[in-house]
């Protein structure tokens, strides 16, 4: 809990941002700290392990899952795999419309990037609605391997998210 609450108090609440009425949470201090940052990787890995689950692939979600997504991968020992918007990969890839608070979007990942049955883990740095996370499950049941997690550093609650999401979901912080 020492842990949790450290990395709770670098988390900023930015009032109005990036519209009025939002309350945007800027976990970005948290990577100006390596300690804090270390124990928010470890927190993640540690829930991993306790689950008992062999995961192949650790898949991040544009744009901080990248941040989050990638030291993750290397002390679960697994392959990193990058979710993205749409237009931003070559070659052969998969697709994904999701919902966005107002209108949707589009996400892709590379075909050859997960393989049939892996096991992967979906990282993103915040579950909102739950949209973005239950876009990029899709995504990877498409691709015909197993959603083994959705884990996140930090969930809304209030918006109640995990209920769009019918995998395990694992988030350190709540609001
Ligand atoms: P959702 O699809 O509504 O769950 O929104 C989650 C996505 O929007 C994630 O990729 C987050 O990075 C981003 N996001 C939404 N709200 C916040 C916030 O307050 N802070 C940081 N990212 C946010």
């Amino acid at each position: 809990q020492a842990r949790i609450d450290r990395i709770k108090a670098t988390i900023r609440t930015c009032p109005d941002f990036p519209k009025p009425g939002i309350p945007f949470k800027d976990l970005m201090p948290i990577l100006h700290n390596p300690d804090v940052f270390s124990d928010t990787i470890a927190l993640l890995e540690e829930h991993v392990r306790e689950t008992g689950t062999k995961v192949d692939v650790v898949a991040g979600l544009e744009a901080r899952g990248f941040l989050f997504g990638p030291p993750l991968a290397l002390r679960l020992n697994c392959a990193f795999v990058p979710i993205r918007k749409a237009g931003k990969l070559p070659g052969e890839t998969v697709k994904c419309s999701y919902v966005l608070e107002y209108g949707q979007d589009t996400m892709e990942i590379q075909q050859s990037s997960v393989k049939p049955n892996q096991n992967v883990v979906i990282v993103d740095d915040l579950i909102a609605t739950g949209g973005t996370m239950a876009g990029a499950c899709r995504l990877v049941e498409t691709m015909q391997a197993n959603v083994v997690g959705c884990l996140a550093v930090v969930e809304l609650d209030y918006l109640k998210g995990r209920d769009n999401l019918k995998y395990a979901v694992h988030s350190l912080i709540h609001y």
